[in-house]
């Protein structure tokens, strides 16, 4: 039989570009495709690209341009491809470019350049599908798209306005990697908190009941496919929740221990004349309020946030609310983007643009309080119990994260003394040092669940 056609594949970007990968993987590997490890033993390369700040349009050509170079037959897919334009103009030379999310048009472009097998070995292919994550953790893309129209974002214009996938098929998808053996699902899209809207909140169906299409609706069947405790079942992560007033309907889930205690929840600025000039919700003082009611209905609450520092026409005092802001509402997680003036979003039309050292040192300003604040919050996790997940084991020691941490955004919980563990298995560990972003700690009663 001849050797299946080779395709290389190249990943950029974030969580939800990822998930875009693992789409047109499976479907490769599907149809019959090899995927091929290095450029020089492959037919084609598909990269998936990512185009959402300055840098990442940068790190996107350059990784086509190499493509290119190692290769030279080369599909561009992903955010950056929104602009064929700008790719073509870099590289003439590629072979296709489609936007993101386009996993039919992407498989068009491979079949016109790599005729795809006569016999294509689909019972090769997991039931989970293809997964570019450790096998004990995987992204649940359940949305595309975002019908909110931030000022200082272009991903509605890239990636169109939000389409929500049917709460059945996302359930079977979810069952599909626990039964693979993954430990821990982590949800996303561009807006979380919105699942369901385009849809009118239809009903659909999970196990033969009806369910309706709506996050807090999703939140409770994960959590019941999760186990009964999520303490010991698999872990259920919701990411990109938009600061909605309904967000506040899962927090009591939080509580009961359906879903982790953890919620990454964007808020972006503090003032409410940043945040209005942002087309973002409420203020400050209003998300103090929820902070505060969420942590009374769960005390063991893990906020995540990001922020824009130097947004066009950020004064000093407004900067200083949200330092203060900062102060009261602490935080456990928390990212700062200098305000990036992204081709073609509307905040670059605001009077007031602050020069690039200026965002970068207000940035820096914040990062370095927040450090302060991450130091402080983790001290009182010292002496304290806490179950884990590990992620990797090396000769240097065992790295875990805690419900508290989502992988690669957050923190870790270094082990001693844990050797007999491995990557995917859950223990049970008491903390004796934390520094800025990391727990240490040694195993208290290390088991491991069966895969
Ligand atoms: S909610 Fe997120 S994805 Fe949607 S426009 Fe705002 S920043 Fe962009």
């Amino acid at each position: 039989m001849a050797a299946p056609p080779k395709v290389g594949f190249v990943s950029l970007g974030c969580p939800k570009a990822l998930v875009d990968s693992e789409g047109i993987l499976t479907r490769l590997r599907a149809e019959g495709y090899a995927i091929s490890p290095s450029y020089d033993g492959a037919d084609l390369v598909v990269v998936n690209t990512c185009g959402f700040i300055e840098s990442a349009v940068q790190e996107s050509l350059d990784a086509i341009g190499e493509a290119l170079a190692e290769n030279g037959r080369v599909i561009v897919t992903g955010c950056l491809g929104a602009k064929g334009e700008l790719v073509r103009q870099a590289h003439p030379e590629v072979l296709a470019v489609t936007g993101p999310h386009a996993l039919e048009e992407v498989m068009t472009a491979v079949h016109e350049h790599l005729p795809r097998p006569h016999d294509p070995f689909t019972d090769l292919v997991p039931p989970q599908g293809i997964k570019l994550t450790p096998r004990h953790y995987a992204y649940l893309k359940i949305a595309e798209g975002c019908n909110h129209r931030c000022t200082f974002c272009i991903i509605p214009s890239l990636r169109g306005d939000l389409v929500s996938r049917p709460i059945g098929e996302v359930m079977r998808e979810a069952e599909n990697l626990v039964e693979a053996g993954v430990k821990e699902l982590l949800v996303i899209s561009q807006d979380t908190s919105a699942y369901g809207v385009d849809l009118k909140y239809r009903t659909g169906f999970w196990g033969g009941r009806p369910v309706r299409t709506r996050m807090s609706d999703l939140a409770v069947a994960l959590g019941e496919l999760a186990g009964k405790d999520a303490a010991s079942g698999v872990w259920v992560r919701l990411h990109y929740v938009y600061p909605y007033p309904h967000v506040d309907e899962v927090i009591p889930l939080m509580a009961e221990g359906k879903i982790l205690p953890y919620i990454d929840v964007p808020f972006q600025h503090a003032s409410r004349r940043i945040l209005k000039l942002m087309k973002r919700p409420a203020s400050g003082e209003d998300n103090l309020e929820r902070i505060r009611a969420w942590r009374k209905i769960c005390p063991d609450i893990t906020i995540r946030s990001t922020f824009i520092a130097g947004f066009p026409g950020e004064t000093e005092d407004e900067f200083r609310e949200l330092l203060e802001f900062l102060e009261e509402a602490e935080l456990d997680r928390v990212g700062c983007f200098a305000y990036s003036p992204v081709d073609g979003a509307k905040a670059n039309e605001l009077p007031g643009a602050l020069p690039g050292e200026a965002r970068e040192e207000r940035r820096a300003r914040l990062m370095q309080l927040q450090e302060k604040i991450s130091a402080r919050r983790l001290t009182r996790k010292v002496g304290k119990i806490l179950e884990v997940l590990v992620d990797e084991v090396k000769p240097e020691g065992t790295v875990a994260r805690s419900a508290a941490d989502a992988p690669e955004i957050d923190g870790v919980v270094h082990i001693e003394g844990a050797d007999q563990l491995a990557p995917g298995d859950r223990a049970q560990v008491k903390v004796f040092r934390s520094d800025t972003h990391d727990l240490f700690a040694r195993p208290v009663a290390p088991r491991r669940l069966a895969a």
